[in-house]
């Protein structure tokens, strides 16, 4: 047996599984129904069904990178002011140390922690929760490190890529274009509203990202007033980066859900699968 094996003997060879960035929008998405959960639900089922997730949510940022090794995650309402009703939900999926451990093992470029407090927060579960509705797929976190540049984050996630091989669907969730300050809470609903640098910054990203473009996206922050705008901070970002760094060589991509809210958001969502 070899290492892998060793540390993680749960996790056996597998086809190679897609990995997805999911744009998560409001927590709303976790109980409401629209175009975009279906979205999540019908990439759901196109996939093969995963051994176990590993999901990297924008909510999740910490200094240095920690991963969650607890059995029974909790799940945590990383959130305020919604109606009681989204309180009330629970996702729980059970955690797998096995591959929090595997997930220490793999990556060279930074240490892994350990965390065995935190619990699954809703970047996680309200998009998983409507991929899974039966929560019967372990679920474990990685978090984001605020110190590590964005093309760090894109390296370390190259260490996790096999993973893919092992039945794991690697997640990232965030939003592309995210300015909270900018958003036209009046028609906060309104699918399509996009001000312009908005609708110029998904554009371009969008080419980016289908053109195998990666410098380009870990290089943001020099591409202009409009990604400026629409990336005010990384954290709902970063998570792309680590999806399209699995990316194969033979590998197709495909955007999804890809329509803009509210003015400053953008729903898009990137299924790569081999
Ligand atoms: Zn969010």
């Amino acid at each position: 047996m070899n290492e892998f094996g060793r540390i993680s003997p749960s996790l056996t060879n597998t086809e190679k599984m897609p990995v997805l960035f999911l744009g998560h929008g409001s927590p709303m998405n976790a109980i409401d129904e629209n175009e975009f959960v279906a979205g999540f639900r019908k990439v759901a089922g196109e996939i093969p069904h995963p051994a176990a997730i590993l999901c990297v949510s924008a909510h999740w940022e910490t200094r240095g990178t920690y991963v969650t090794a607890m059995e029974k995650p909790r799940t945590i309402h990383d959130f305020g002011g919604f109606p009681q009703e989204l309180y009330e939900v629970q996702y729980p999926a059970s955690g797998n140390p096995e591959l929090a451990k595997a997930t220490q093992h793999l990556v060279t470029a930074t240490t892994i922690n350990m965390d065995d407090k935190r619990g699954l927060d809703h970047g996680a579960w309200s998009v998983i929760r409507q991929m899974y509705p039966k929560a019967d797929i372990p679920v474990v976190q990685l978090s984001l490190n605020r110190n590590m540049a964005a093309g760090d984050h894109y390296q370390l996630a190259k260490e996790l890529s096999v993973l893919r091989e092992k039945g794991v669907l690697i997640i990232g969730s965030g939003n592309i274009v995210h300015n909270l300050g900018m958003v036209d809470w009046r028609n906060m609903n309104k699918v399509g509203h996009a001000y312009d640098w908005a609708t110029v910054a998904r554009e371009k990203i969008n080419k980016f990202i289908l053109n195998d473009d990666h410098q380009s996206l870990i290089n943001y922050r020099n591409q202009g007033i409009e990604f400026g705008l629409s990336i005010p901070t990384p954290e709902h970002y970063l998570p792309l980066l680590y999806v399209l760094a699995l990316k194969g060589k033979n590998d197709t991509v495909q955007l999804f859900n890809d329509k803009a809210l509210a003015g400053s958001l953008t729903m898009t969502s990137v299924k790569i699968s081999s």
